[in-house]
């Protein structure tokens, strides 16, 4: 039997291989490949989608959360305010503005933030919180903006994970001051290269984030601020247009699929829940199994992959030695390091595969 990868772009990329090849063709032949209308048309879709406000396309999901927080006014001598058990570019776009990170452990159930125990990590210096939206679970960011009511600190959401995923049904990435989306080709909205997007509802700091995008340009070859240079381009754009239409059915897909693993896994391999009023974007479908590396072993004889999502906190990493934090300083997200695994999980699984793996699953665990 073929065996079930973990991503492969080509099976849906053949669903809508026509609308593509004619979307990359008319970019071609426009004689405009950066900052034209394609560009404009697919910021305005993105907009639209997440309910109004401001989209900013540039090159990846770091740029935009790194322009997100130089236009916020995030930089030397700050401290922001993030969680251990991130993809590592939530911490480059964090010291690629010059701040520094300050980790704040996770709830062990949901792996995201725990939000009662942000406030022990607050100083005079902090300016922004970072709630990562992990494997398309959302922060309650409201509540995390409560606790936040009468500081001046702010809210950047990293949306990188979570396209399409809602709490008590809006959007995440819709309500802090500021979000940064990346379209990376593994995400629910993935390009095909690199591509991110910064997002917020307010006009003055969109404007700011489309300055620093393009050299600090605010009219023709004159700098009105310093920037530097991070767009998305007009092919990724129009590529990216074409497959907005199709992400609600997309993550509508995930979340049956979500659904048919929860009928079929053994309960030793442990769910990492949802938060109350979330309607998950499952970009990945994580659970925690003990003796983790033999099942992966297992499971890989049986022909399905396997992902670790992630296998080391940020602050036990060498390159991040400098900041001087040791083992025990975020004990759930160490834990969740040792146990996460994460299943096959795209639209095009097919009910069969998801009842193979499940299958390999309980023999496995
Ligand atoms: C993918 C990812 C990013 C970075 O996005 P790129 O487009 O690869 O730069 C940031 N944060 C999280 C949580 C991610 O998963």
């Amino acid at each position: 039997m073929n065996p079930v990868p973990m991503f492969d772009y080509r099976t849906q990329l053949a669903t809508m291989r026509g609308e593509i090849d004619a979307a990359i063709a008319r970019v071609l032949d426009s004689g405009v490949l950066v900052l034209g209308e394609e560009g404009k048309r697919f910021e305005q879709a993105f907009a639209h989608w997440l309910g109004g406000g401001h989209a900013v396309g540039v090159n990846s999901g770091t740029d935009a959360l790194a322009i997100a927080m130089t236009a916020m006014g995030v930089g030397p001598g700050d401290e922001v305010v993030t969680v251990p058990n991130t993809a590592v570019p939530t911490v480059s776009a964090i010291r690629m503005v010059g701040a520094t990170p300050v980790f704040v452990d996770v709830d062990p159930a949901t792996a995201l933030m725990d939000l009662t125990k942000v406030r022990a990590r607050l100083t005079s210096r902090t300016k922004l919180v970072v709630p990562v939206h992990l494997y398309g679970n959302v922060v309650d960011v409201p509540a995390l903006q409560d606790l936040l009511r009468g500081s001046s600190v702010r809210v950047l959401e990293d949306c990188a994970q979570c396209q399409g995923a809602r709490l008590r049904g809006r959007h995440a990435g819709t309500f802090g001051d500021a979000a940064a989306f990346s379209f990376y080709p593994t995400k629910n909205l993935g390009a095909y290269g690199d591509g991110g997007l910064c997002f917020t509802r307010d006009a003055e700091l969109a404007e700011q984030m489309r300055r620093i995008r393009m050299y600090g340009f605010a009219g023709a070859y004159y700098a009105e601020r310093e920037g530097v240079n991070s767009r998305l381009d007009e092919i990724q754009a129009a590529i990216l247009s074409v497959k907005l239409q199709r992400l609600d059915g997309w993550v509508a897909r995930r979340r049956e699929i979500a659904c048919r693993y929860e009928g079929g896994l053994p309960a030793t391999a442990v769910r990492v829940q949802a938060g109350p009023g979330v309607s998950h974007g499952y970009h990945l479908l994580v659970v925690r199994v003990q003796d983790r590396d033999r099942v992966r072993t297992a499971l890989a004889q049986h022909g399905v992959m396997t992902g670790i999502h992630y296998p080391t906190p940020i602050h036990l990493m060498r390159g991040y030695s400098f900041l001087g934090l040791g083992a025990g300083h975020a004990p759930a997200a160490e834990q969740l390091a040792r146990e996460v695994m994460s299943l096959p999980m795209y639209p095009e699984l097919s009910d069969a595969d998801v009842d193979r793996v499940c299958a390999a699953v309980r023999e496995s665990v």
